[in-house]
């Protein structure tokens, strides 16, 4: 299974287009390099590619990678498909930059389809899609030989859901992902709320995790108020982490204020020694 991260930033990118602070800043003096919203493509057999999320930045993610390259036809692309672990905008409305992509299959929970509902009314107006459960029991398998289990890991909406629609549990999920030829697998959860034994579950048989690295530390996840499991300190993820001593461990999703932006940074130290990587946008790697 191939694993490209296509974006590694948080909402907003990096550089937030309206934020003076000295890391957006930086980055827009190319000090530090940018980064587009957190996106993930994977494929099973090289033909047939899957995006996890599909960020507002998703038409030059995909233009930039030449693996996702459309052909042999004139309208022919590798891009089979979303699953999206959340209904935020900045992981959802990469969605309208696909309109008209014919049999595109997009998995999301049952309130994210929900409140997606006027969108996929507008896409499904283009080219007719098919929209499924991503909780569904038994899990689902992708074209190319992929298998994928959800679990929920958040029970936060998205702040345009009117509060009269919220009550539900399974807001945001993680997804592991196996390669059926290989027996590879990888967990993706860029939104944690909380460390659950359902995510333990999902990390006891993978090789391979693309995290939440949203902040840095509480005070960040507290200033934030997102309810997102900071990186570190005693209830972060990455001590959780260190219950999984055989998992590769890859940050992403990284917010503006985060210091793990900066290579140089003193912050790099304790999850580098923990042996957690921040990979750049871009980046490939087998499973
Ligand atoms: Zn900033």
């Amino acid at each position: 299974m191939r694993v490209v991260l296509l974006g590694t930033a948080a909402g907003g990118g990096f550089p937030q287009w309206n934020c003076a602070c000295a890391l957006c800043a930086a980055a827009r003096d190319g000090k530090l390099p940018s980064r587009t919203q957190d996106c993930v493509a994977v494929t099973g057999n090289a033909r047939d590619w899957w995006l996890l999320n599909a960020s507002p930045d998703v038409r030059v993610q995909v233009a930039a990678t030449t693996a996702l390259r459309p052909g042999p036809g004139p309208r022919d692309t590798p891009v089979r498909g979303v699953l999206l672990t959340d209904a935020e905008p900045h992981h959802a409305t990469g969605l309208t930059a696909l309109r008209g992509a014919a049999d595109l299959k997009v998995y999301a929970p049952r309130p994210v389809l929900a409140a997606l509902a006027p969108a996929r009314a507008v896409l499904d107006r283009y080219a007719p899609w098919q929209w499924a459960d991503s909780l569904a029991d038994g899990g689902f398998v992708l074209a190319g030989g992929l298998v994928v289990t959800a679990r929920p890991v958040g029970d936060r909406p998205p702040a345009y859901v009117p509060p009269s629609r919220r009550p539900d549990d399974r807001w945001t999920v993680a997804y592991r992902v196996e390669d059926l030829a290989t027996g590879g697998a990888f967990v993706y959860a860029p939104r944690v709320a909380a460390w659950t034994p359902a995510l333990d579950d999902l990390l006891e048989t993978a090789d391979c995790a693309v995290l939440d690295g949203t902040f840095f530390d509480a005070d960040d996840a507290d200033d934030a108020g997102t309810g997102q499991l900071p990186v570190t300190g005693p209830g972060g993820s990455l001590a959780a982490l260190a219950r999984h001593p055989g998992v590769r461990r890859i940050y992403t999703h990284l917010d503006h204020t985060n210091p793990l932006l900066d290579p140089d940074s003193t912050a790099r130290a304790p999850v580098s020694g923990a042996g957690a990587e921040v990979l750049m946008d871009g980046a490939g790697f087998v499973v």
